[in-house]
């Protein structure tokens, strides 16, 4: 399958009908990045529980708090 695919197309779409956004990761149980499986755009969210572009600043502090919550939940076990 070729990759190429007109992400423009889909972008179009979604501001019509509105992105299909699906969990794509589970950072902690309130953090959590979303991606839109029509034009991969991502969302995370932020310090204030509300949803957010998926920046590179949000997904390093993402991976950090991904950090931080696993080890928790390692001593918790
Ligand atoms: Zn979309």
């Amino acid at each position: 399958m070729k990759k190429s695919t007109n992400q423009n197309a889909f972008k179009i779409i979604c501001d019509i009908i509105g992105h299909k956004y699906v969990v794509s990761k589970e950072v902690t149980s309130h953090v959590k990045e979303y991606t839109c499986k029509c034009c991969k755009k991502q969302l995370t969210t932020n310090s204030n529980g509300n949803l957010t572009e998926l920046t590179p600043t949000f997904k390093e502090i993402n991976s950090i708090l991904e950090d931080i919550y696993t080890r928790r939940m390692v001593r918790i076990k």
